[in-house]
C-alpha cells in the first residue's frame, strides 16, 4: 500500500497550507483504490451497484432481422427504380407471430413493427406511402434497399462485451441486462463507511438542547449523501471532543469500515488534539484547501480505512463531500472511468464578489427566464446556513483564478440532482 505521506511528498509545489481544489482532487484519486470483494445479485436488486466484471452478450440483439416500422415487407430487387411497383399481398407478419411463408418475386407481406422479416423479404415500405387496391399493393418509386429494417446483431453481437466492468448500474443498464436475458450479475460489494460527528456542543435529535447546544444535523446530511452514493453506513453517533473517545471511535471505525467520514474538529482551534490522535493512529494529512466554504479538511488512512475529516459547518460539510469525498468513494466502490461532474455555462443574474486565489462554491438556483437558463444565488451564503443549501438546486463554481462577477456574466454551474 502506498504511503500517503510519501506519495504526497513527491508532488511538485504541494502546499498543505493552501491546496488548490483540483490538486486535492487529483491526490485523492491517485491514492484511493477500489474494493476487491464481489457478490452475485439478481439484476432487479443491482440498481446503483457497480459491475465487477464485463457483461458479455449471450445473444445477438436484435436476435433476428425484423421490421422497424409498420408497412410492407418486399424484395428490393422487385422495385423499379423510378416508377411505381405493383406487388401481390400474400400475408401478414405480426410481432411475436411470424409469417410462415416465403415472399416470392412480385409478392409482399403486410408487416408490423418488431415482426420477423419473412424469408425472401429484405426491405420494408412504410404503410403511409403505399396504395392498397384489393389484393395488390402499389409501392411508390424511390425506396432504398434494406430500409426500415433492423438487422440481427446490429445493436449487440453475441460474444462481445455489452457492458464494461466499472459501470454503475442505472435503469438503462438494468433494462439492457434484462433485454439480454441475464438474471444475475457480479458486482463489487458495497463500500462500508463509518460516520460520526464530533463536538461537545452537539445535541442528538430527540433530546432537548441545553443553552449553547445545536442539533447534530451533519450526521443526517452525510448519512443521506452516503446512502445516495450506495454506501453501507455505520452510524456511530456523536463523539465528544476528548482524546479517549475520539481514539476509541476511530479505532472501532477503522476495524469495521473501508472509509471513515467525520465532521467537525478540523478547524484551527480544534485541529491540534485531533491531529495528535490521528497521527498516532495512522497517516493523516491536514489540508487547508484554497476554497470557500470548507477550508480545513483532513485526509488519510487509519489501518485499512480511508479517513475524510470534513469541517463542521453544515454547508462546508456538503460542499467538501461533493467535491472530494464523492469521487473518492465512487472510485472506492469500483466505478471506472470516473467521468467529471458536468459543469454548465450559465449567465448569473446577480453580481458576485470574489477574490482570486481560491475556488468558491456558492449555492445557486437554476431557473428559466424567457426561454434562457439563468442562475441566481440563494440568499445569504454563510457556511453555517443550511437553508441556502436546501433552497439550491446547483452549486455555482467560481474557479480559483476568477475575480468578482458582474451581473449577466457567464459562470460554471454544477447541478446537484439527476433524473431518477
Ligand atoms: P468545528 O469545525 O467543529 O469547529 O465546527 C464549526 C461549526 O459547525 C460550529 O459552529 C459547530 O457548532 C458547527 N457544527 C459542527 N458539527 C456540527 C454538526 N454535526 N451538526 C451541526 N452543526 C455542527
Ligand atoms: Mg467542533
Amino acid at each position: 500500500m502506498t504511503s500517503i505521506l510519501r506519495a504526497i511528498s513527491c508532488l511538485d509545489d504541494y502546499d498543505p497550507e493552501s491546496l488548490p481544489v483540483p490538486q486535492a482532487q487529483v491526490i485523492l484519486q491517485s491514492l484511493v483504490e477500489p474494493v476487491t470483494g464481489t457478490e452475485r445479485l439478481f439484476v432487479k436488486n443491482a440498481l446503483g451497484r457497480v459491475l465487477a466484471r464485463p457483461v458479455i452478450s449471450p445473444i445477438n440483439v436484435p436476435a433476428h432481422d425484423n421490421s422497424a416500422m409498420d408497412g410492407y415487407a418486399v424484395r428490393a430487387t422487385d422495385l423499379h427504380g423510378d416508377t411505381e411497383t405493383r406487388l401481390r399481398l400474400v400475408g401478414t407478419a405480426f410481432a411475436g407471430r411470424a409469417f410462415e411463408g416465403y415472399v416470392g418475386p412480385g409478392e409482399c407481406v403486410r408487416i408490423m413493427t418488431g415482426a420477423l422479416l419473412p424469408d425472401g423479404g429484405d426491405t420494408v415500405v412504410i404503410q403511409e406511402v403505399v396504395k392498397v387496391e384489393g389484393g395488390e399493393v402499389l409501392i411508390p418509386a424511390g425506396q432504398k434497399p434494406g430500409q426500415n429494417t433492423r438487422r440481427s446483431g446490429e445493436d449487440l453481437r453475441a460474444g462481445l462485451p455489452a457492458l464494461p466492468a466499472g459501470r454503475s448500474l442505472r435503469p438503462a443498464e438494468i433494462g439492457l441486462l434484462a433485454s439480454l436475458g441475464i438474471a444475475e450479475v457480479t458486482v463489487f460489494r458495497r463500500v462500508r463507511v463509518a460516520l460520526f460527528s464530533t463536538g461537545d456542543e452537539l445535541c442528538s435529535i430527540g433530546s432537548q438542547p441545553k443553552p449553547g447546544e445545536v442539533f447534530d444535523s451533519n450526521r443526517y446530511t452525510l448519512c443521506a449523501m452516503l446512502t445516495r452514493l450506495g454506501c453501507e453506513v455505520l452510524d456511530m453517533g456523536v463523539v465528544r471532543d476528548n482524546r479517549e473517545d475520539l481514539e476509541a471511535a476511530l479505532l472501532a471505525a477503522s476495524a469495521n469500515a473501508d472509509a471513515i467520514v467525520t465532521s467537525g474538529g478540523v478547524s484551527v482551534g480544534e485541529a491540534d488534539f485531533i491531529r495528535d490522535t490521528l497521527s498516532r493512529l495512522g497517516e493523516v494529512v491536514f489540508w487547508k484547501i484554497a476554497m470557500k466554504p470548507g477550508r480545513p479538511m483532513a485526509f488519510g488512512r487509519i489501518g485499512n480505512a480511508f479517513l475524510f475529516g470534513l469541517p463542521g459547518n453544515p454547508v462546508s460539510v456538503m460542499v467538501t463531500f461533493y467535491q472530494f469525498a464523492r469521487d473518492a468513494l465512487r472510485k472506492l466502490s469500483g466505478v471506472s472511468p470516473l467521468d467529471p461532474v458536468p459543469l454548465l455555462d450559465v449567465p448569473c443574474e446577480t453580481p458576485l464578489r470574489k477574490n482570486p486565489g481560491r475556488t468558491e462554491f456558492q449555492r445557486g438556483h437554476l431557473f428559466v427566464q424567457d426561454g434562457q437558463w439563468k442562475v441566481r444565488v440563494t440568499g445569504a451564503q454563510g457556511s453555517g446556513i443550511l437553508r441556502s443549501m436546501a433552497e439550491a438546486n446547483c452549486l455555482i463554481v467560481l474557479e480559483h483564478e476568477r475575480a468578482s462577477i458582474a451581473a449577466g456574466e457567464v459562470v460554471k454551474v454544477q447541478v446537484m440532482d439527476g433524473l431518477v
